[in-house]
């Protein structure tokens, strides 16, 4: 039987899930942010603004999608010295009238205009400190979780995080794998930070390639391509949910699917496939000869097989996610599949 690890029905849209506007620290209104993205083939952005969750109803239109959407941040002490930890929390309602609640930690220059909009659009205005590490963040991640958001873990290596940080992490949906704004300043975000909590048994732990666009120079360099009926804002939130996306540079992949224990992918020219898994199997294909790729099946009994075996043992909780790559740097990269997710 075949088993589409992407929707084989629907439509794919293109998404960005974290921009800032002039509400906060960016440069751009919000309606500039909009007619930016729609030009370039966008369907839907988060926006997501310092401290300060803003719905956008106004900016929606047929072919458009504001999604309700904040980005908070702890500092661990100086911002130049120590780690900080940002994260994104996106609203499955659109309408969102509660508020996860207001973190009035200084940010560029975010309180104030956040205390500005507030008296105007804003219902539910609790003020809420917490502290630094995973153990504080649990607490919250698990509180946004009940009050119906996504919770992203944003740029790891842009704010100088690692296993310490964000090791023993539980419910986040998402984590970059890819921020155009950091990579801008040197900080390549990759997908171990990922990996570190899909061993751990976290099974959502989403890829996301997003821009955290300040200005237009940060615009349209990640994103993700979401599969969902069609573009309405619970379709959508539903679809990134699910998982029902892959996270991209600039590579688009056509169709994701397994049968008979055989992975099929089909995508743009690339030059480097990569199957990755916890354990020891692992595989990749390379273009030849400037043959690119644009499909590959891959035989992964060996991997179904030694779960089946020790399906008691750790090993149930072993997965499998594609990296793409092409030679002048373009990357996308699938969500981690777990194998009790296909079993006939
Ligand atoms: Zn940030
Ligand atoms: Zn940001």
């Amino acid at each position: 039987m075949r088993h589409y690890l992407i929707p084989n029905e629907g439509k794919f849209f293109k998404v960005n899930l974290h921009v800032h506007t002039n509400i906060s620290d960016g440069s751009l209104s919000p309606e500039r942010v909009k007619e930016i993205y729609k030009a370039n083939g966008y369907s839907a952005v988060a926006f997501t603004d310092h401290q300060i969750m803003l719905p956008h109803p106004e900016l929606n239109d047929e072919d458009f999608i504001a999604i309700t959407s904040v980005e908070y941040a702890k500092n661990k002490g100086s911002y130049m010295l120590l780690p900080s930890t940002h994260f994104n929390v996106y609203a499955k309602d659109q309408a969102a009238e509660v508020f996860p609640f207001f973190h009035p930690e200084g940010f560029w220059g975010a309180i104030k205009h956040a205390m500005d909009y507030r008296t105007e659009k804003m219902i539910n205005f609790e003020p809420r400190t917490f502290g630094y590490g995973p153990e504080e963040l649990n607490k919250v991640i698990k509180e946004c979780n009940e009050a119906g958001f996504l919770v992203c873990f944003n740029h790891p290596k842009g704010s100088l995080q690692n296993y310490r940080d964000y090791g023993g992490l539980k419910g986040l949906w998402g984590m970059e794998c890819y921020n155009t704004g950091a990579a801008h300043e040197g900080y390549e975000d990759d997908m171990d930070p990922i990996d570190d909590l899909l061993t751990e048994g976290e099974r959502k732990v989403f890829p996301i390639a997003a821009d955290d666009a300040h200005g237009e120079g940060d615009c349209c360099g990640g994103w993700v391509m979401v599969k969902a009926e069609r573009l309405e804002y619970s379709l959508l939130m539903d679809a990134l949910e699910k998982g029902d996306f892959y996270a991209s540079t600039g590579i688009e992949i056509y169709d994701l699917y397994i049968e008979n224990n055989v992975l099929h992918i089909e995508c743009s020219e690339v030059d480097e496939i990569t199957l990755h898994t916890p354990i020891r199997f692992r595989k990749s294909i390379k273009s030849k000869d400037g043959e690119k790729l644009t499909s590959w099946d891959i035989d992964i009994s060996p991997l179904i097989d030694t779960c089946r075996e020790n399906y008691d043992s750790l090993t149930k909780d072993t997965y499998f996610r594609l990296d793409l790559r092409t030679d002048d740097g373009k990357r996308a990269h699938t969500r981690g599949f777990f194998v009790d997710e296909i079993k006939d």
